[in-house]
C-alpha cells in the first residue's frame, strides 16, 4: 500500500486512472452480444439490399403497356397466371395481357415491369377469380382467372429495386460505430452472424463491511443492508459493463484479499466500497497493502485524499498478474455512487473503446430557498433535480453522504467549485446529468 499525503484534485485523480487504462482487445461476438459495443472493423455490404427487385405491396405484377389508360369505366382485363409469394422461387414469366398475383416482399417475376396494388383492382373477383394461393410457377386450374385493373401504373411503381437500400461493396458501418439496435439490424440484414468489437468490460463489484446484510434477509442489531454493491453493479451495467456483484465481505483483511484474488479471473476492473478511510477497521487499505506491492511490480493501490465532497478517501491502482485496475471507493452510499459516476464510469467506457466517456453536463440556475454552503478547497457534488424547460436545478436532500432516498429522487449532480463556499439562489452552476 502506498498513501499519498498530497491532496488530489478530482481532475488529477481521474486523469491518473484514465492514463492507466487501455481499451480491451477486440473479440468476435454474436450480434446480440455485441450490442452497445464499439465496432473495430469496417463492414462492407456483401450482397445488395434488397437482393432482388421485389414488390412493396400486395397486388399484381404486370406490364406497363397492359394497364396504360386503365380506368374504373374501362379497366384493363388481364389473365392471372399464378401467385408469387414472398420466399418463392420458380417465377412465372408475365407475358402481354397477363398478371401474376404478388405478395409484399416477393420477387418481381420476369416480364413484369410494375405492380398494381390490389386496391387498384377488383382483386380478381371479376371472372374466374384466383383466390387460392398457389406455388409460384404453378398454373392455376384452367389459368382462366382474370383481374380487372382500373388504374395505370408507371414502370417500377411499388417495386423496391435491387440495391436501392445499399449496394454490394458499400460501407455498411464504419469502425468506431457503437452498435445500437438499428446497426445490429443492418448487420443481420446483410447476413453477418458475428462482428469484431471491443467486448463489454467485466466489472467485479464488491462491498466490505461486517455490518452488511444481504437484502431479503433479516437485520440483527447494528446491521444494515448492503446497498452499495447493488447500486454499483447496476451502475456498471448501465455504463455498458458486465457486472459481477460479489456479496459483502466482512472486515477481515485475509478474507477480503482471498476474495479479490478469487475474483481476478473474471475481472477487467475491480470496484470495492468501504474500508478506505482512516478508521480502525479500514479493511480495504489493510488488505491491499500486501496484494498490491508484492504481487505487482510497479503496481499497487495508492490510497489518497481527494479535494471533493462527498468521496474524499479513494484508492486506485492495479492488482494481480494481469495488472487489473482496481478502484477502491468510500463506503457511504452517496459517496460511492458519486465516485462511481466520476471515476468508474469513465474507466468502464475507456475499456470499451468509446469516445464518449463522460456524462453530459450543462449549466443551470440554482433554484433554492437559501444559499448553498460548501467546504472551502473541495469540489462539492450535491444531488439535484434538473428542469430543462426552466433551465434550473433544485437540490434534493442535504450534503449528507448517507442520504440514499434523496439520491433516488435526483437526476443530476450539482457541482460547486472548490473555491466557492456559498452559492446564492439564482447563481449559475454546472450540472452533471445522470442519465
Ligand atoms: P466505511 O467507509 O466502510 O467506514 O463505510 C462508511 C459508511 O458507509 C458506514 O456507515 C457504512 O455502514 C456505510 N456502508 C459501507 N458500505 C456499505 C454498503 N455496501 N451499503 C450500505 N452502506 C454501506
Ligand atoms: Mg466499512
Amino acid at each position: 500500500m502506498s498513501s499519498s499525503s498530497a491532496i488530489w484534485s478530482v481532475d488529477d485523480h481521474l486523469a491518473d486512472i484514465l492514463a492507466a487504462i487501455r481499451p480491451l482487445e477486440p473479440i468476435e461476438l454474436q450480434l446480440l452480444d455485441a450490442q452497445g459495443c464499439v465496432l473495430v472493423e469496417d463492414i462492407t455490404v456483401p450482397v445488395a439490399l434488397p437482393p432482388f427487385d421485389n414488390s412493396s405491396m400486395d397486388g399484381y405484377a404486370v406490364r406497363v403497356a397492359d394497364v396504360q389508360g386503365a380506368t374504373e369505366e374501362f379497366p384493363a382485363v388481364l389473365t392471372v397466371i399464378g401467385d408469387v409469394p414472398a420466399g418463392g422461387g420458380g417465377l412465372p414469366t408475365v407475358g402481354p395481357g397477363q398478371a401474376a398475383r404478388i405478395m409484399t416482399g416477393a420477387p418481381l417475376p420476369p416480364g413484369a415491369e410494375t405492380v398494381v396494388p390490389v386496391e387498384w383492382t377488383d382483386g380478381g373477383a371479376g371472372g374466374g377469380a384466383v383466390t387460392e394461393m398457389r406455388p409460384a410457377g404453378e398454373s392455376p386450374e384452367g389459368a382462366s382467372g382474370e383481374v380487372r385493373v382500373h388504374r395505370p401504373a408507371a414502370a417500377g411503381a411499388h417495386v423496391r429495386s435491387r440495391g436501392s437500400d445499399v449496394r454490394a461493396g458499400d460501407l455498411a458501418l464504419a469502425r468506431g460505430t457503437v452498435l445500437g439496435p438499428p446497426q445490429i439490424g443492418l448487420l443481420a440484414a446483410i447476413g453477418r452472424g458475428t462482428v469484431r468489437v471491443r467486448p463489454r468490460p467485466r466489472v467485479v463489484v464488491l462491498s466490505t463491511g461486517s455490518e452488511l446484510v444481504q437484502p431479503g434477509e433479516s437485520l440483527g442489531e447494528g446491521q444494515i443492508y448492503d446497498s452499495n454493491s447493488f447500486a454499483l453493479a447496476a451502475a456498471a451495467r448501465d455504463a455498458g459493463a458486465l457486472a459481477y456483484r460479489v456479496g459483502a465481505v466482512t472486515d477481515d483483511a485475509d478474507t477480503l484479499r482471498a476474495t479479490i484474488e478469487d475474483q481476478l479471473i473474471r475481472a477487467d476492473l475491480v470496484v470495492t466500497t468501504g474500508g478506505v478511510s482512516v478508521g480502525a477497521y479500514d479493511v480495504v487499505k489493510e488488505a491491499l497493502s500486501s496484494v498490491g506491492d508484492e504481487d505487482v511490480p510497479g503496481g499497487g493501490i495508492d490510497f489518497r485524499s481527494l479535494a471533493m465532497q462527498p468521496g474524499k478517501p479513494q484508492g486506485f491502482g492495479t492488482i494481480g498478474p494481469e495488472h487489473t485496475p482496481l478502484l477502491a471507493l468510500p463506503g457511504n452510499p452517496v459517496s460511492s455512487y458519486v465516485s462511481f459516476e466520476l471515476f468508474v464510469r469513465p474507466a468502464i467506457r475507456t475499456l470499451m473503446g468509446l469516445d464518449d466517456i463522460h456524462r453530459r453536463s450543462t449549466r443551470a440556475v440554482l433554484s433554492a430557498e437559501k444559499a448553498l454552503t460548501s467546504p472551502s478547497g473541495r469540489r462539492q457534488y450535491l444531488r439535484g433535480v434538473y428542469d430543462a424547460g426552466a433551465g434550473t436545478v433544485t437540490p434534493v436532500g442535504g450534503a449528507g453522504s448517507h442520504l440514499v432516498a434523496a439520491l433516488a429522487q435526483a437526476d443530476s449532480l450539482i457541482v460547486v467549485p472548490e473555491d466557492d463556499t456559498s452559492v446564492e439562489p439564482g447563481a449559475e452552476l454546472e450540472v452533471v446529468h445522470l442519465g
